[in-house]
């Protein structure tokens, strides 16, 4: 997963790039890049990337270089080659003068980057990552054109979307400020946009991956784009849009419990109300089951909203007794197992006196490979609580993502072939219970979703993603990094 942004029209544009990110650092800690253009001629194109979290890897200086009304902006959050720093993004391909930055994963990456190395193009070239390869093909398709515009850009997207087959949310920069950006067929990752007028009357344009980042810029007038819709903004602000591809809108339901900030929307509905209701079901179940505990208790920061629902739904106290120490990274986004554990140890920690002799209703938002949650019951535990029932917002996860999120092979998922009873036992708790996926539709109030990682039916075809998963486990296993194809 990555966080994407890009803004038009703004004289400070790489600064309010590097704000926007900030906002977007939950989606990648990795890395980041910024590009900006120039209007001069010949147009330069200005890029800073750097490995870690963005505060570290820009400074005031940086800004000093990073000149041009228009920037683009990424934060990095890899499955695989992770200390590569080829590997991030922004990439610019000076052929064509498009700059880009992508969100999702490519499930065709090597059938489609072997198709184009056998090609007379691919001389002396290399394409070490599936969002370089969207830039490649983009530009080939471009080629012909005499000009990049509105009208050749979507035509070009009509072919490239031809061949994709995956997530992918993406916004470019072109030398001459121009600005686009589009979202693939099912709509499976975020992107939005908004305008709003400078204090000289200019109307300044931008896309970001989530609402959140708009808002806090004071962009308005935020619209999400539609799956398989593409923009086109002009530097002096002619705004083209267009639905180059549309099939059944999939967006991806674990942006919702987990990935995107509770601020957000995502196709048109509250993150934080979607978590609010995915509490208030679990509620009706957790009654209808005669669960009941002496204090309901959040594993922060994700599933506060939920963990308050049910507490309010289920009159039962609802109290922060897990502290988050806020200079530990999530640990979700850590690479090895020994590392993670270590991380969530650092991490979180209960508050042993309001937990002693406590029935505890714990709520996470998910339990993927079961780490964070075996930790916290075994805390829970030695701090003195007499019963603890572990509740997830999330439906079990089983599956594989293949679209970006670094779900692994089923047998490293807790909940893959294991009862709900089994997945108790293996993680220390006297219960576990998990949302309904018929609860999380209804929650999410989606006419469609993606459910691949809880259903193994995806809405994309996933047979080459097997080869990419495969890569992946292999690079996990190859610390030196030789492997170079990642995800974000
Ligand atoms: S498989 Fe799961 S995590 Fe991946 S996009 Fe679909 S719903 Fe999201």
């Amino acid at each position: 997963m990555c966080g994407i942004i890009a803004i038009t029209g703004s004289v400070g544009s790489a600064y309010e790039v590097f704000f926007g990110l900030m906002n977007l650092q939950h989606r990648g800690q990795d890395g980041a890049g910024i590009m900006t253009v120039d209007g001069k001629n010949p147009p330069g194109f200005h890029i800073q990337k750097g490995s870690g979290l963005i505060d570290t890897v820009f400074s005031e200086r940086s800004f000093q270089a990073l000149k041009g009304k228009a920037a683009l902006g990424h934060s990095r959050y890899a499955t695989v080659g992770r200390n590569d720093p080829n590997l991030l993004q922004p990439f610019l391909d000076s052929e064509s003068g498009i700059g880009l930055g992508h969100n999702g994963n490519i499930v065709n990456f090597y059938a489609l980057r072997d198709k184009w190395l056998a090609t007379e193009d691919s001389r002396n070239r290399e394409i070490v990552s599936d969002s370089q390869l969207i830039l490649r093909l983009l530009s080939d398709h471009l080629k012909e054109s005499k000009e990049v515009s509105s009208a050749t850009v979507f035509a070009a997207l009509a072919k490239l979307m031809d061949d994709l087959v995956g997530s992918y949310s993406v916004v470019c920069l072109t030398k001459d400020g121009d600005l686009f950006g589009f979202r693939d067929p099912h709509g499976i990752r975020p992107l939005a946009m908004g305008s709003k007028v400078n204090d000289a009357g200019e109307t300044l344009y931008a896309l970001a991956s989530e609402t959140v980042a708009l808002r806090f810029l004071g962009f308005d007038n935020i619209e999400e784009l539609d799956a398989g819709e593409a923009v086109y903004i002009t530097h002096d602000g002619i705004v083209t849009r267009q639905t180059i591809r549309k099939e059944s809108s999939s967006p991806c339901m674990f942006e919702w419990v987990y990935f995107a900030r509770v601020e957000s929307e995502f196709a048109g509905q509250s993150v934080y109300k979607a978590r609010f209701r995915l509490g208030l079901l679990l509620a009706e179940h957790l009654k209808k089951c005669n669960i009941t505990a002496d204090v309901v208790v959040p594993v922060p920061e994700t599933s506060r909203a939920s963990a308050i629902a049910i507490a309010e739904a289920m009159g039962i106290p609802f109290r922060e007794l897990l502290i988050k120490n806020r200079y530990v990274n999530r640990t979700f986004i850590l690479d090895d197992q020994q590392t993670r554990q270590e991380a969530i140890r650092r991490k979180l920690f209960p508050i042993m006196d309001e937990i002693k002799g406590q029935r505890c209703l714990i709520v996470d938002d998910s339990i993927v490979r079961g780490n964070t949650a075996k930790q916290l019951v075994r805390l829970i535990r030695q701090a003195g609580a007499t019963e603890i029932t572990l509740v997830s917002t999330c439906p079990p996860i089983n599956s594989p993502c293949y679209y970006g999120i670094d779900f692994p092979s089923p047998d490293e998922l807790i909940a893959y072939n294991r009862t709900e009873e089994q997945i108790a036992e293996e993680l220390g708790a006297d219960r576990v219970v998990f949302q309904t996926i018929e609860g999380l539709k209804q929650a999410l109030a989606q006419k469609s979703l993606c459910t691949g990682c809880l259903t193994g039916e995806y809405p994309t075809s996933v047979s080459e993603g097997v080869a990419f998963e495969k890569q992946r486990l292999l690079d996990r296993k190859d610390k030196s990094d030789k492997v170079k194809e990642p995800s974000c």
